[in-house]
């Protein structure tokens, strides 16, 4: 859906290192996946012809474009490879084709030397893989680090006047509703400038796998997993804490399909996150009504309808079920905000 909040999103031209830089294997992630060598996978020429590619589609004049290498623990490569990556794309800032670099890397990677290593480079984000901020919960994912490498790593990049990106897994062994909460609110407490939710997925080859198949690990079942990740969204929002993505992306390059083993993965998992957001605010409306209708007229701007209706028009039936409507009409009207709609003549702000 695009709106004002998208526009304003960087256009984000992505540069795979697959796995590249991990000091060892986390317990959700992919053991054939991760054997990939950095050596010879990205040349300067591919370099340039890719960001030459996403570059050909054209600048969106609102928004800032960023050259971002992704899939891997980018400050855990040989300082070599670092160096090489960075001068590679620096060309294209100095241009001004591009504006600035991001990355991601996991928060043990960040420390002094390496952001010295980084201020003759045009970097402005830099995304760290919290994944949880209970030890324990970390200790089971065999991450290798602990919730303090984050405090301390946040604070070092906003210090140095990055603006920092959080990643965090909900469905980890050993994690819970809570627990999961609990990482939000420490997570809040570091202040980023966004954060992303992942759902904890089972991919073939990961020890997660061996875990799954043993039976003693249950991922969590798809509604839990909406709902606990709504939970989530609500709390950043309500902290004017951006959350750029829910749900993992599934492309041939990051995770191939044949990869996915079990646990919540949907490809449209922020559709369905936000659609449950809308449910929750119509339902709220029709139960204050005085005198509750067996019909129904739902008005939203035509942005917001798919949202409205739900996965497999799911949100209307669940209300025709729940309360026992007989005829829910859907109305479009472009004059209406993105973030209200109406029931009946009653208006629903959204969160
Ligand atoms: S989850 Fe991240 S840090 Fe862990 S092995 Fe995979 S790519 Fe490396």
């Amino acid at each position: 859906m695009e709106n004002a909040e998208t526009l304003s999103r960087p256009l984000i031209i992505p540069l795979f290192i697959p796995h590249m830089g991990c000091p060892h294997r986390c317990i959700f992630c992919n053991q054939k996946a991760i054997s990939g060598q950095p050596s010879g996978i990205l040349s300067t020429e591919r370099i340039h012809r890719e960001v030459n590619r996403y570059l050909g589609f054209g600048r969106r004049p609102s928004s800032t474009t960023q050259i971002s290498f992704f899939g891997g623990n980018f400050l855990g490569l040989p300082i070599s490879t670092i160096l090489f990556l960075l001068k590679s794309v620096r060309p294209f800032v100095i241009k001004g084709d591009v504006d600035s670099i991001r990355f991601s890397t996991r928060p043990d990677t960040i420390d002094h030397q390496k952001l010295d290593l980084l201020s003759a480079y045009p970097v402005s984000t830099v995304e760290l893989g919290v994944q949880s901020m209970n030890d324990g919960v970390l200790k089971a994912a065999r991450r290798g680090h602990l919730a303090k490498d984050t405090i301390r790593a946040t604070k070092l990049l906003k210090s140095r006047g990055y603006e920092v990106g959080l990643q965090m897994m909900v469905g980890l062994p050993s994690d819970d509703d809570e627990g999961a909460m609990e990482t939000a609110s420490r997570i809040e407490l570091l202040k980023p400038d966004f954060v992303r939710i992942y759902p904890t997925v089972v991919l073939k080859g990961s020890k997660l796998a061996d875990q799954f198949n043993a039976g003693r690990y249950n991922p969590m079942p798809m509604a839990t997993c909406i709902t606990l990740v709504k939970r989530l969204f609500l709390y950043f929002k309500t902290h004017h804490i951006p959350v750029i993505r829910m749900g993992l992306q599934v492309s041939e390059e990051l995770i191939p399909s044949g990869e996915l083993i079990a646990g919540p993965y949907h490809p449209a998992f922020g559709h369905l996150v936000h659609s449950e957001i809308v449910f929750d605010a119509m339902k709220t409306v029709f139960k204050k009504m005085d005198h509750q209708p067996r019909l129904l007229t739902i008005t939203s701007h035509p942005n917001l309808v798919s949202r409205v209706q739900g996965q497999k028009k799911q949100n209307i039936d669940k209300l025709k079920r729940t309360f026992g409507l007989h005829t829910v009409n859907l109305v479009q009207d472009a004059d209406l905000p993105i973030f209200g709609l109406k029931v009946n003549d009653r208006w629903v702000i959204l969160p």
